[in-house]
């Protein structure tokens, strides 16, 4: 079919990449897709799907095929040679739509992804490699090899580069990626194990001779983690390697075998130092990386795209103030990546390196005391569940913050599900339109309604009633209102009747651009 608007060229077709596609191709924009692998990772990687994507996954029609897909995590255990320090309930306090941790292989999510832009006619061009691009205005020029050697030049309105931890997009841009290399070399392994393993726990296990740490990935299959005694290279380890790991510290009478990966790496806490230059993009692992430790990573790059889609797709379709547009992703989101790298930092050396005698002894008794405690559990629980990200600074959020008040979500925190007799809020949350949600009887908030109708199906109106649980649970005791992003971010709200706060975000956001 011909194109009449020239695609946005995402580089990299890793979760971050995709999951941008799906965004955009859902709001009617073209894409165009590359990774310069001629075939997907087969491998394992990330294997924890949080709250808040399968929350952002449900915006995009797919939380059911991950549903199905994976398993649910119940519980963490945490123990030092033969002892259990720590029985955790996994997404204890987690307030969401979706209130636990999915366990999915990465090339699962990816399949997902890839598939069903596929089955609307995106298909990923493979062993496509961007290898250059400058920007000319409004235009970037971007340069693509193909596999036969040729290269093609392409002109787009933007370019994400969603190209991992040594991205091109971020190199060309001489953006730093700032941060340092820990000294240890990990090991992992994918096999099958013997033992009393129950498949929806993980399992972290120390002993004084270094720390182990198991997580199920699909089928009867074990993902294993640990430190290498001596900085001795970066080879792949051996399943017998793996067995000595097992043996020397992880939980008692479990066996490895039928090895599927087995893989050596040394872990970077890197942040790059800009997101953005003009109309090119950094998102996922071009933009942050650190530990896997409390699986954040690529959780936190689909976080990355929902929030960079929909800003691409209003500024294509001619809405909102493309300047705060663009300019609110950085604001919002490298705070967020800030944080979860210095909390991976954390939680990898108190976890996996902290083998002394003394500090193992603190640590040891730390976990078993804050285990106990279900206000710690449930904070520990809430933040790698990334539903309780808050954006505070950024143009979106300015001046909306000065003038928004009341409880409840407020302005740049995450929306609230709301269920009742079978009736879900999320199921009406799209990631392809803002939602007013709003509070109290019909005949309220005409004037708001009259307002919603000047933008068409970018707002949708979602009437919430009159259940007094219900309007608590959005802070409210009398009518109000709630404009929800479509990442499912508060970005304004107000009591019946005050339309300013409203008029201000939708100049930034929803109202046709100013043109000249
Ligand atoms: C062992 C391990 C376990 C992990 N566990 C977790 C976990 O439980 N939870 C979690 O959230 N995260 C986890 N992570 C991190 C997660 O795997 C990454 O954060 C995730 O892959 C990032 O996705 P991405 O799309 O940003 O980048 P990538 O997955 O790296 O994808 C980038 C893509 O860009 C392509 N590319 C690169 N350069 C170019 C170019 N010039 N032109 C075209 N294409 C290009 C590459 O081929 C690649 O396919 C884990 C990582 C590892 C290694």
């Amino acid at each position: 079919m011909p194109q009449t608007t020239p695609p946005v060229l995402i580089a990299g077709a890793g979760p971050t990449g995709l999951t941008l596609a799906t965004s955009l191709h859902l709001q009617g924009i073209p894409v165009r897709i590359i990774d310069k692998l001629p075939a997907p990772a087969a491998v394992s990687k990330a294997l924890a799907v949080w709250s808040g994507s399968l929350e952002g996954f449900a915006g995009l029609g797919l939380v059911d095929d991950f549903l199905s897909a994976g398993i649910r995590l119940t519980r963490l255990h945490m123990g030092d040679s033969a002892h259990e320090l720590a029985d955790m309930e996994i997404a204890e306090g987690v307030d969401s739509a979706f209130p636990f941790t999915l366990i999915l292989p990465q090339s699962h999510t990816e399949e997902i992804l890839a598939g069903r832009l596929a089955r609307a006619g995106v298909v990923v061009e493979r062993g496509v490699e961007l290898v250059d691009f400058h920007q000319i205005d409004d235009i970037v020029r971007a340069t693509l090899r193909h596999p036969d050697g040729r290269d093609e030049t392409l002109d787009v309105p933007f370019l994400a580069g969603c190209d991992g931890a040594r991205s091109t997009v971020r190199h060309k841009l001489d953006i730093p990626f700032e941060g340092y290399t820990e000294p240890e070399t990990f090991i992992l392994s994918d096999t099958r194990m013997d033992g009393p393993l129950d498949p929806t726990c993980i399992y972290i296990w120390w002993s004084a001779k270094g720390s182990v740490a198991l997580f199920p990935v699909v089928d009867g299959v074990w993902r294993t983690f640990a430190i290498r005694d001596e900085a001795s290279g970066e080879e792949p380890p051996t399943l017998a390697e793996i067995q000595a790991h097992l043996d020397a510290c992880g939980p008692r009478g479990v066996v490895a075998k039928d090895p599927t990966w087995l893989s050596a790496f040394r872990v970077n806490e890197r942040l790059a130092a800009a997101y953005r230059r003009g109309r090119v993009f950094l998102a996922g692992d071009a933009a942050h990386i650190h530990s896997p430790a409390g699986g954040q990573g690529m959780n936190t790059g689909i976080q990355d795209a929902l929030n960079l889609g929909w800003k691409i797709g209003a500024i294509l379709s001619g809405r909102g103030d493309s300047e705060a547009l663009l300019e609110s992703y950085e604001a919002e989101r490298r705070p967020v990546a800030r944080e979860v790298v210095a909390n991976a930092a954390r939680t990898m050396h108190l976890g996996m390196t902290s083998h002394g005698q003394a500090t193992r002894v603190v640590r040891d008794a730390l976990l078993s005391i804050a285990s106990r405690i279900p206000a710690v559990r449930r904070k520990i629980q809430v933040a790698m569940s990334e539903t309780a990200i808050a954006y505070e600074a950024g143009p979106l959020y300015a001046a909306v913050h000065r003038i928004s008040g009341g409880t409840g979500p407020a302005a740049g925190g995450r929306a609230k599900e709301v269920s009742r007799e079978g009736w879900s809020l999320w199921s009406f949350l799209s990631a392809t339109q803002h939602s007013l949600l709003l509070f109290g009887p019909p005949c309220a908030h005409a004037d708001l309604r009259a307002a919603a109708r000047r933008y068409g199906p970018a707002l949708d109106v979602i009437d919430m009633g009159t259940e007094p649980e219900v309007l608590e649970r959005y802070g409210f005791t009398a009518p109000g209102w709630v404009l929800v992003r479509p990442d499912q971010f508060v970005a304004a709200r107000g009591g019946e009747g005050e339309m300013g706060v409203f008029d201000v975000y939708a100049r930034l956001a929803l109202d046709p651009a100013a043109v000249g």
